[in-house]
């Protein structure tokens, strides 16, 4: 059986004392877990450098929040997934709702980032969820399995090698989590999307992000197609980090 992943977003968070600070806390306390799960941290791209230092053979895998769609050239700001894979990204958030929300990314930029990533060896972790309109409307399962469709469309082959976190939007920094049952539901229909394209769909991680926590992880991670957890505010703090990284060990 595949080990659980818990992957940490910092979003724009954090400072050189403070890393420092948490990774430490963070490395001290898994040492207490006797198997642990995966674990992984996406930092701002300046830091990808000091977070590859303090990680080093600690067993948490570094990841980056975003990727350039662009190989290399003339894009002013923009991070290339070569550059990544030199400061040791295992992993890069790709179409996180805050990318497509004030960034204006579309499913097929989020698509491309993907291919860009998997070219270079770094996992992307695709992000998709419907907003609380959409979840009204009763479109969840149409709006995730298009956002999913434009990846499997273009990187179809190499399926079977991206991470996908399920986030609804509405559950994103507001405290408000999906029922595990909720979430379970939607993550079927990702299983099932991709088991259409692969024959290896079971390989594939899928995590659920929005509003997890210490007190529910334990619930959301019990689901069969729950395969960790993509987490944003409560990665900050370790105590309740490293509870999320025991609930999925
Ligand atoms: P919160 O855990 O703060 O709700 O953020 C979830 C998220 O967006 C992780 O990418």
């Amino acid at each position: 059986m595949k080990k659980k992943l818990i992957a940490g977003n910092w979003k724009m968070n954090g400072g050189l004392a403070a890393n420092e600070a948490l990774l430490k806390a963070l490395r001290d306390g898994m040492a207490a877990i006797a198997s642990p799960c995966d674990v992984a941290v996406a930092v701002p791209a300046p830091y990808l450098a000091q977070v590859q230092a303090l990680v080093a053979g600690s067993g948490i895998a570094l990841a980056a929040q975003d990727v350039s769609a662009h190989e290399q050239g003339a894009y002013t700001g923009e991070v290339s997934a070569a550059m990544l894979k030199e400061f040791g990204a295992r992993y890069v958030l790709v179409g996180h709702s805050e990318r497509r929300q004030y960034h204006g990314e579309t499913d097929a930029v989020v698509a491309i980032k993907a291919q860009r990533a998997l070219a270079l060896g770094v996992t992307p972790i695709v992000c998709v969820g419907e907003t609380l309109a959409e979840r009204d409307a009763g479109e969840t399962e149409a709006v995730v399995k298009r956002q999913l469709a434009a990846v499997i469309h273009l990187n179809g082959h190499c399926i079977s090698e991206i991470v996908v976190a399920y986030e609804p939007v509405w559950a994103i920094g507001t405290g408000r989590t999906a029922t595990p049952a909720q979430a379970q539901a939607v993550h079927a229909v990702l299983r099932a999307q991709l088991a259409l394209a692969s024959g290896h769909a079971e390989r594939v991680h899928l995590l659920y992000g929005g509003s997890m926590n210490a007190a529910n992880a334990a619930e959301l991670l019990a689901q069969p197609d729950i395969d960790g957890g993509l987490v944003g505010g409560a990665s900050l703090k370790a105590a309740d980090f490293l509870q999320i990284m025991g609930a999925a060990s």
